[in-house]
């Protein structure tokens, strides 16, 4: 598999750094053959070519078989005139990777006042409130007057059908209980297309269960009990929220891992941002961008038909439920271990299983 690894900012260079160890140990015992490229992009792309993305990038990423990428600064990134162009946008957008999965669960021994849970958030990437992302040219937020600003959401047959099946694939392989969340209530032609889009789809699936809840009150039932949750299928804005609220209830925003995939193409990302409050302190949890990485993994596997690629991803997410049940992680969940401490265990852990 050839791999492009762009580190990120903030934590993204110390999470990286050890997540490539472990794709490392997990080639060795393994045989992946991974050929690893290194770039950059973000902040220390904007320092080294004046812009987050460099020209030849997207090539690069193109050309390879899977892009792990580090979580970016996007809220500085304002203008893109200047180079100031939003990494996880770009990759979204260019490659097309219209689905973001994110898997939350429970772990025995991590901190938590929830009762058990295991359940993934399917959310519409390339569209929605998102203004980066909904028009040719420019950007769908309108500063009308000093005083007046319009932010148009788009949402589409096609981006609200494909989202759907990836929901509904999933939920085959999961417990078939596929919960659409919308707010219809108020944006009623659009999430009334998006609800009815996915019942649509789901009628392919006779044996999944599905229900359905306005955003706001699926917070408070996510709150409550996230155990009645399996597949839950959103669009960009409220999917983004929701996943951070169930990697957290998880335990920690650091074990929320994630995948963005297309049809063609597949990015591992942490679902978190580049937490400058905690960034060089090697004290960030590195678990998010290893479990997107597995998911990578997985993905290429099945994609590929490589059963070792699918073992590798296995063997990483038990080593991590390994280092979680002795306690070897940082301390978001419980542990007292850095993050490079943390990412030694896992590596250990991983060759000592060959
Ligand atoms: P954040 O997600 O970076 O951090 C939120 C909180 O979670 C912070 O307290 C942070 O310390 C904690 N946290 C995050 N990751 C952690 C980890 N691995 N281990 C332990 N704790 C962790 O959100 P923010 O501070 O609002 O945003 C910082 C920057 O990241 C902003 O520029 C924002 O635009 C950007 N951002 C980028 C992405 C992305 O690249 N996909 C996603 C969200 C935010």
């Amino acid at each position: 598999m050839k791999l492009v690894v762009i580190p990120g900012d903030g934590i993204g260079p110390e999470t990286m750094a050890v997540t490539l160890d472990v794709l490392n140990a997990l080639d060795q015992r393994f045989n992946l053959d991974l050929k690893i490229e290194h770039a950059i992009a973000g902040k220390e792309s904007l320092a080294k070519h004046g812009t987050t993305i460099a020209p030849g990038l997207l090539e690069l990423v193109k050309a390879s078989d899977g892009l792990m990428l580090g979580p970016m600064s996007t809220y500085e990134f304002k203008d893109e005139s200047k180079g100031e162009i939003n990494p996880s946008k770009y990759f979204r957008i260019n490659l097309d990777l219209y689905a973001n999965i994110r898997p939350a669960k429970t772990f025995p021994n991590v901190p938590t006042r929830m009762d058990p849970f295991d359940l993934v958030v399917v959310r519409e990437n390339t569209e929605g409130f998102y203004a980066d992302r909904n028009v040719e040219s420019g950007n769908s937020e309108i500063l009308v007057t000093k005083d007046v600003v319009i932010s148009l959401r788009r949402i589409t047959r096609v981006c609200c059908e494909r989202i759907a099946k990836s929901a509904f694939e999933l939920a085959m392989t999961r417990k078939k209980h596929v919960t659409i969340v919308h707010k219809a209530n108020v944006l009623q032609i659009a999430d009334g297309m998006f609800i009815d889009i996915c019942h649509e789809v789901g009628k392919a699936y006779p044996e999944v269960k599905i229900d359905d809840f306005i955003v706001d009150a699926m917070m408070a039932l996510v709150a409550r009990d996230p155990g009645k949750f399996d597949t839950i299928v959103t669009t960009n804005m409220f999917g983004d929220i929701l996943s951070d609220l169930t990697a957290e209830l998880s335990g920690s925003l650091g074990l929320g891992g994630s995948l963005n995939a297309g049809d063609h193409f597949a990015m591992g990302q942490a679902a978190h941002g580049s937490a400058p409050d905690i960034a060089g302190k090697d004290i960030a949890n590195p678990f998010s961008l290893m479990t997107s990485a597995a998911m990578l993994l997985n993905w290429f596997g099945a994609r590929k038909q490589l059963n070792n690629y699918v073992l590798a991803a296995q063997a990483l997410e038990k080593a991590i439920e390994e280092a979680i049940d002795a306690r070897e992680t940082t301390k978001d969940i419980g542990g007292n271990l850095g993050t490079s401490a943390t990412g030694q265990a896992i590596v250990k852990k991983i060759l000592l299983a060959a």
